[in-house]
């Protein structure tokens, strides 16, 4: 029995750099483990990467029985926040990327 979050091909990975989770829309550094999702969209390959927080989530709630292989970015820390574990510092955090 494997368990598929995402339709087409999906799979945990270490990151070689740092990427963006789609579901929470944090960033992660690189050697992180994230679910890596392909899938393909109006013929075009889309990737994606989801921390393990969010894929934990996902699954708990049953998130991708709703999204049927899709969702905004953020969307699962939006609609599901308070699974998250709490930010210790109480302050939005800077970040002078890019
Ligand atoms: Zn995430």
């Amino acid at each position: 029995m494997s368990y598929h979050i995402f339709q087409g091909d999906n799979r945990d990975v270490i990151t070689r750099k740092e990427h963006q989770c789609w579901g929470c829309a944090g960033w992660r550094p690189k050697g992180s483990t994230m679910r890596h999702c392909v899938n393909v969209e109006y013929g075009k390959f889309n990737h994606s990467y989801f921390c393990e927080e969010c894929e934990d989530v996902a699954q708990k709630v049953g998130f991708w029985d709703d999204q049927r292989g899709g969702c905004e970015l953020g969307a699962i820390r939006e609609n599901y926040g308070e699974y998250f574990k709490q930010e210790e510092s109480g302050d939005e955090e800077e970040d002078d990327r890019g």
